[in-house]
């Protein structure tokens, strides 16, 4: 219970320290060639990302964190994966883990989930895999062939975990693009019946992806999956989350509407939280508020690794200041969502989609 009140303070317009919501780009390495990927540019160039002593020094100076998700590339190319997990569960122990791996080596996935899982005991954890429709349409989008054999191998091993390991929440995801916008149901209903993972997301192609016409869709096409995925979960088809599953079923409606909303130009009224709750730490030690921002705030390594000096720093006020005013809108879920949860101006639509 205290754990959840520590919470509560962050709905109230106050300055915070650092960011509870944090994003951590590992690694920019990948196998992966997807044609919607918003992140090629950066894939598989020389770097030189942030070794363990380097991390645990981030971590030891970092507070309680309500939400780290571990994300690249494809963050099990790091040979020390479980290491960073147990490093953040020692010093930060956030009430949520997430893994976002494209699932194409299910061994390695097994062997890093169950040390990883039997050491963080105390924090929920959600892994999610990627699928962009059947397996030939699949792998031709991600342009890996096998690809969509190999995450299926990856979502068995979870399941088998998830026997021992209760709070792991599987997740799967599907990216909507010009290229699978006519296969959208069919996609779906095969994870829904076939996978039965115990959460299903639809993303939207964001940023700039690596072939612009990926981003080129239909909204009625998308429009009509999340009309099927909501009656789904109101009847209960859905499992959700292993934690707070009403709030955060009904959180996710509200948030897929509003993000194809912004997809078709409308405006919402949406208080950002970039920058502020949340910040993204790219391999190098970068520090953004978000993906999308153009310049970094700082650089870990010229802070002492002390997040906190980077967010009460001039430029971080700077940042915040011009997030305000740009008043951008993007329908990145990853940013849609702590931004959507944290706005009091949410709560009653939040309330009215769980009765
Ligand atoms: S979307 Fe993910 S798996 Fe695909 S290329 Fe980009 S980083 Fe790799
Ligand atoms: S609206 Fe999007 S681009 Fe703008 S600050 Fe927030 S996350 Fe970044």
């Amino acid at each position: 219970m205290f754990d959840q009140i520590r919470w509560l303070k962050y709905f109230l317009p106050i300055p915070v320290s650092s960011p509870i919501y944090l994003l951590f780009f590992v690694t920019s390495k990948c196998t992966g060639r997807c044609r919607h990927c918003f992140y090629w540019r950066s894939l598989n160039q020389k770097e030189d990302a942030l070794k363990l002593e380097e991390i645990e020094a981030l971590s030891r100076k970092t507070g309680r964190l309500l939400q780290l998700t571990v994300t690249g590339g494809e963050p099990l190319l790091r040979e020390d994966l479980a290491e960073i997990f147990q490093i953040f569960y020692r010093y930060n122990q956030p009430f949520n883990f997430g893994l976002a791996t494209n699932g194409y080596f299910p061994d390695r996935l097994e062997k890093i989930m169950n040390r990883v899982l039997s050491a963080t005991i105390r924090s929920n954890f959600t892994v999610g895999l990627p699928v962009e429709g059947p397996a030939e349409l699949n792998d031709s989008i991600r342009e890996v062939k096998g690809a969509f054999e190999r995450t299926y191998q990856s979502l068995k091993i979870l399941k088998g975990l998830k026997a021992h390991f209760p709070r792991l929440t599987i997740l799967v995801d599907i990216t909507a693009s010009h290229f699978n916008q006519d296969h959208l149901l069919e996609t779906y209903r095969m994870v829904r019946d076939d996978w039965k993972p115990d959460l299903i997301n639809l993303i939207i192609t964001r940023g700039e992806p690596k072939e612009a016409e990926a981003k080129q869709m239909a909204p009625e096409k998308i429009r009509a999956l999340l009309g099927l995925m909501e009656t789904d979960i109101r009847s209960g088809k859905i499992p959700g989350y292993g934690f707070s599953p009403r709030v955060l079923q009904a959180k996710d409606l509200l948030l897929r509407r509003i993000a194809l909303e912004i997809f078709e130009g409308k405006k919402r009224r949406l208080k950002c939280q970039a920058g502020r709750l949340i910040g993204v730490i790219f391999p190098e030690g970068q520090v953004y508020p978000c993906e999308l921002w153009s310049e970094p705030i700082g650089n870990l390594r010229d802070f002492d690794y002390d997040l906190k000096k980077i967010w009460r720093s001039e430029k971080a006020k700077q940042v915040r200041g011009e997030i305000v005013d740009r008043d951008c809108r993007c329908y990145h879920q990853c940013f849609l969502s702590p931004s959507l949860f944290f706005d009091p101006g949410y709560f009653w639509k939040m309330f009215q989609e769980m009765i």
